[in-house]
């Protein structure tokens, strides 16, 4: 099939979807709109399939994961890093938006696909402010645990729901925990997913001092670097204050920052700057 026909097929799976999204559940009403036959019905397998397309950039994304491994870091070659928030969207990733806006920085957003069914115009706005988005699993269970089936479903299930709330096939992937063995990385894979870890840890789950999380941050950023960050799974007030002080000091430095995809685009990671082992086992 040609890349058009291709390309009309994901827009009207797009439309479709956002129409059942956006219908109601026990409205009479909406359960005669849903017999309807002119508004399509989106199968799982649809879904999968509109996943499954990869435009250019897609693919250069996809290129440079190696089979079995996880980026944590891009090559060096640049002094660029990149800001990443998981575990969103929900209450307090509005604030890292607009303190991301006033910046002019992009960001990528690694989020809970329960998150996104909860809190899909949140993560609209996420999009349509120039940001990237990666998926973190439905609702964050430890996928090493899971039968390789309930890992799919994860992965799969969650790509599905940033599809239908924004019409973008996210290309990343982090698993929680940071948590991988080969049959996780494989699941990913599969799914036309980049496994993305991260070389800086503000530990900011564990509640320090804004200036507790900037100070890791600044202090452990070099080129090429992926900084974790959260903007879900509690109060993320600290964090929330930490980006714009974050930014400056960085900038200070002679940092400019970059989505995960265009850092690692860029300037692709080396042998270095992969790793088939798990980040670590902690809350994350
Ligand atoms: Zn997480």
């Amino acid at each position: 099939m040609p890349p058009l026909a291709l390309a009309i097929i994901g827009i009207a799976l797009v439309i479709g979807l956002i129409a059942l999204a956006t219908r109601g559940g026990d409205d009479p009403a909406a359960s005669q709109t849903a017999t309807d036959p002119q508004i399509p019905q989106v199968s799982e397998a649809d879904i999968a399939a509109a996943a499954q397309q990869l435009g250019p950039r897609d693919q250069e994304l996809v290129n440079i994961g190696r089979t079995g491994v996880s980026i944590d870091r891009a090559g060096g070659a640049r002094k660029y890093v990149a800001l990443t928030f998981d575990d969103g969207p929900g209450p307090d990733t509005p604030a890292v938006l607009a303190a991301l806006k006033k910046a002019g920085v992009p960001a990528t957003f690694f989020v809970l696909g329960g998150n996104v069914q909860a809190n899909p115009d949140t993560l609209r706005q996420v999009v349509a402010s120039g940001n990237e988005v990666g998926v973190h699993t439905w609702d964050h269970k430890d996928l090493t645990r899971l039968k390789p089936a309930e890992q799919k479903a994860e992965i799969e299930r969650t790509a599905g729901e940033i599809l239908a709330a924004t019409g973008v096939a996210s290309r990343l992937f982090r698993a929680p925990y940071g948590s991988v063995n080969p049959q996780v990385l494989k699941q990913a894979e599969n799914a036309k997913l980049l496994s993305v870890l991260w070389d800086v840890d503000t530990v900011d789950w564990t509640r320090p001092s804004t200036d507790q999380i900037v100070q890791t941050a600044v202090s452990q950023a070099r080129p090429g670097s992926i900084i974790l960050l959260h903007d879900g799974g509690g109060d993320r007030a600290a964090t929330v204050a930490a980006v714009p002080k974050i930014i400056k000091e960085l900038r200070a430095k002679g940092y400019e920052f970059a989505t995960v995809g265009d850092l690692v685009i860029s300037d692709p990671p080396g042998s270095d700057d992969m790793t088939s082992e798990s980040r670590d086992t902690q809350r994350y």
